[in-house]
């Protein structure tokens, strides 16, 4: 676009003037302040599965938490839209948003996690989201672009089930999503689903970090010993057949669904227990794989001479 004649015309909403802009130019400086705004934001990754109720909001919760707890600066993006449960397991579901002139605010939860949500903009938690692709297409693109992320070490995107609209505008929005965990249970139907996420990434060019089996084992409430439930390793098995790094198995524990259900994430209340432990050794792997990702893509970016900023 013709960014001086836009300037001059000092006219674009986007650009806080009256409004005369073409469409092309307000969707250019939409463009423009959304990569200054993911700019700010070092990896951006994404939390998928290829079922629901299989953890995934928990895994994305807690990791974010037990980031926090490490020294990260981190945000979680919910972008489940017609599911949006992390303002629940974070307990600021009251919360209401502001903004100033730097755009819509993030809720700051008790962690330090900065977090945004659908949920802070319905007037009834019971309400239900109604939308087509393109609705959700525009609400993902305020959520990368027009709220005040900030410097972040981490954002961290939680999306619905599934390879749907709101996977795919995450990925196209953010043209360079610097990684995604596969999250699954150890049960075949959750894994052939899971399956199709990786082949998701794979396609959308999305490094994949690694799978991680949530559910595999279970912490006894009274001894504090893990018990193989229900059979493990299947998370561990699908990653090694579709060549992907297994980041590790977090157990079950009757008191994860307490929590969130209080609004207190897991590790923020029990961070001396087995599934802490586990979220600890995730985020440790995690990280250094994240890492040899990132020097993979300046190595890249250095090799074809592509400047980021
Ligand atoms: P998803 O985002 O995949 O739909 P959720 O994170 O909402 O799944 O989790 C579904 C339910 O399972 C929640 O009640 C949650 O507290 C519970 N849950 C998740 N992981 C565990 C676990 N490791 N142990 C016990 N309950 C868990």
């Amino acid at each position: 676009m013709d960014s001086e004649k836009c300037d001059s015309n000092s006219s674009c909403p986007t650009c806080n003037q009256v409004g005369t802009c073409s469409e092309e130019e307000k969707e250019a400086h939409d463009l423009k302040r959304l990569e200054a705004t993911m700019s700010l934001v070092k990896h951006k990754f994404m939390v998928l599965s290829g079922k629901g109720g299989v953890g995934k909001s928990s895994v994305a919760v807690n990791l974010a938490v037990t980031l926090a707890k490490e020294g990260f600066a981190v945000g979680v993006m919910d972008a489940d839209i017609h599911g949006p449960n992390i303002p629940k397991m974070m307990g600021v579901e009251e919360k209401r948003l502001v903004g100033n002139q730097d755009g819509l605010l993030p809720i700051r939860t008790e962690s330090g996690v900065i977090v945004m949500s659908i949920a802070f903009l319905l007037r009834n938690k019971d309400d239900a989201i109604i939308w087509r692709g393109p609705l959700k297409h525009s609400l993902i693109k305020q959520f990368v672009g027009e709220v005040f992320w900030g410097s972040l070490d981490y954002l961290i995107i939680d999306l619905p089930p599934g390879t749907g609209d709101e996977a795919l505008s995450t990925a196209h929005l953010i043209k360079k999503v610097d990684g995604a965990i596969i999250v699954t249970t150890p049960q075949e139907v959750a894994l052939l689903d899971s399956r199709k996420s990786i082949t998701f990434c794979r396609e959308l060019k999305i490094p994949l970090i690694g799978v991680v089996e949530n559910m595999g084992g279970f912490v006894c409430p009274h001894c504090n010993k893990e018990i193989n439930l229900f059979k493990i390793g299947g998370g561990e098995r699908a990653a090694q057949e579709m060549k992907v790094p297994f980041l590790g198995r977090i157990p079950i524990d009757p008191e994860m669904v307490v929590s969130s259900d209080d609004g207190v994430p897991f590790v923020s209340k029990h961070w001396d227990s087995k599934v802490a432990e586990s979220f600890r050794q995730i985020s440790g792997k995690w990280r250094q794989l994240m890492e040899k990702e990132m020097d993979k893509k300046e190595l890249y970016l250095e090799k074809f001479k592509i400047k980021t900023r």
